[in-house]
C-alpha cells in the first residue's frame, strides 16, 4: 500500500508506505544499539537525596509525611528564558529582519523521587497528579500577558531526544503561537466556518464509528492512530467531550486520562523494542480565539525511522507502517 494522506487538520501530508515487516521496531533506529547508558541512582540529578545539584523547585507536590511526590524545577540549561537579551550576533542582523529575543521560561517536571524511567513505572494515582501539574503550569504561564503559548512534552529514550533517564517532561512557555499549533488552529477554524461544528469532535466521530485506527475508548477519552501519522503508531488521545483548552480538564478526569495514556505506552513499550517516543500537548494558545473550534490532544509519536534527507527537503514524512495495521496491533497486544 502506498497512498499520500493529508492530516484533516492541519493539511500536512504523509505518505504511506508499508514495507514487509511485521512489527514497527523492525523498522527502527531504536535497536539496541542505541540504548541510552544508564546512569547509577547516586548519580542521578533527578532521585530524592540529589536535590542540591538542581536549582531550587518552583513547585512541589508532598506527599502527607512532607515528602515530595512531583517537583517542577528551572531547566539548567534553558532553551529559553526569561532574562534573555539578544546576542551579538544579532547586531550583525540577518538580510531582512532583526532576530527576535528568545523571552520564554524551560521548565523541567520531576515526575517521581524514585529512580524510574517511564510513566508505565508509576501509578495511574501518580500520573494523574503529573497531569495536574501541567494544568497548574499552565493556568500559572496564562497570566503572565507576554506569553501566548506552553508546550508540555516529554521526550523519552535516546531516539526522542532525552538526555536525562530519570523520568521528567518540560515545560516551554514561548511568546508566540508555534507553527503546528497555528496550522491546526487555521485547519479547525475554516472548517468550523463552513460547517460550524469542531473538526476534531467530527473526527472523533468517525474514528469511533470506523473503529479501523482506534486503540482504546473510556467514557471521557479516545486513543486513535492518527489517519496521516507521520511514524508507525503515532497516537492521539483526546477527550471525547468538547473541551478546547487543557486547563478545564478537572481532577477526576486527570485520573480517567492517566489510566488511558498509561495503558497506550504500556502497549506501545510491550509492541516496540527499545522504544523511544515524544508525547506532545496541543491545547488553544493563550488568546480568546478558538474555543468552540480548538480541541485539545495528546499526540504520541513513537520515534522509529530516521529523519533524511526526504523529510529535510520536502516536509513530508514516510510511514512504512499503515495507521490501521498499526492500531490493529495495539488493540491486540494485552497490557
Ligand atoms: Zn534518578
Ligand atoms: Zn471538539
Ligand atoms: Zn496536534
Amino acid at each position: 500500500m502506498e497512498e499520500i494522506r493529508t492530516d484533516p487538520i492541519s493539511g500536512r501530508k504523509v505518505l504511506i508506505a508499508e514495507g514487509r515487516s511485521e512489527r514497527p521496531s523492525d523498522y527502527g533506529v531504536s535497536g539496541a544499539s542505541h540504548v541510552q547508558k544508564t546512569e547509577a541512582d547516586d548519580n542521578c540529578p533527578f532521585c530524592a537525596g540529589a536535590e542540591h545539584r538542581t536549582p531550587s523547585p518552583i513547585r512541589e507536590v508532598l506527599d502527607e509525611a512532607g515528602r515530595w511526590q512531583v517537583r517542577v524545577i528551572p531547566n539548567k540549561y534553558p532553551a529559553v528564558d526569561a532574562h534573555s537579551t539578544i546576542s551579538e550576533l544579532g547586531e550583525l542582523r540577518t538580510p531582512f529582519s532583526p532576530p527576535d529575543q528568545a523571552y520564554g521560561s524551560h521548565e523541567v517536571v520531576v515526575e517521581s523521587p524514585r529512580h524510574l524511567r517511564d510513566v508505565t513505572e508509576i501509578s495511574v494515582e501518580h500520573l494523574a497528579i503529573v497531569l495536574q501539574v501541567y494544568r497548574d503550569r499552565l493556568q500559572h504561564w496564562s497570566t503572565d500577558q507576554r506569553m501566548r503559548y506552553v508546550q508540555v512534552f516529554k521526550n523519552f529514550g535516546f531516539a526522542g531526544g532525552a538526555s536525562i533517564e530519570h523520568i521528567h517532561s518540560q515545560i516551554v512557555a514561548i511568546p508566540f503561537v508555534p507553527e503546528s499549533v497555528e496550522s491546526e488552529l487555521q485547519g479547525a477554524s475554516r472548517y468550523h466556518q463552513r460547517h460550524q461544528r469542531c473538526i476534531f469532535c467530527d473526527l472523533l466521530t468517525q474514528e469511533l464509528e470506523q473503529r479501523s485506527r482506534l486503540v482504546l475508548e473510556s467514557g471521557r477519552f479516545a486513543a486513535f492512530c492518527a489517519y496521516a501519522g507521520r511514524q508507525p503508531c503515532e497516537t492521539w488521545v483526546m477527550p471525547t467531550a468538547h473541551q478546547s483548552d487543557y486547563r478545564m480538564l478537572n481532577d477526576e478526569d486527570t485520573y480517567s486520562l492517566a489510566k488511558m495514556l498509561r495503558q497506550v505506552l504500556q502497549k506501545l513499550h510491550i509492541l516496540i523494542s527499545q522504544l523511544s517516543y515524544n508525547l506532545i500537548l496541543h491545547t488553544l494558545p493563550f488568546s480568546n480565539s478558538g474555543p468552540d473550534h480548538y480541541h485539545w490532544h495528546f499526540e504520541i509519536v513513537p520515534r522509529t525511522t530516521h529523519l533524511a534527507g526526504f523529510e529535510w527537503g520536502t516536509g513530508l514524512f514516510i510511514n512504512p507502517l499503515s495507521p490501521e495495521r498499526a492500531a490493529k496491533m495495539l488493540r491486540e497486544t494485552k497490557v
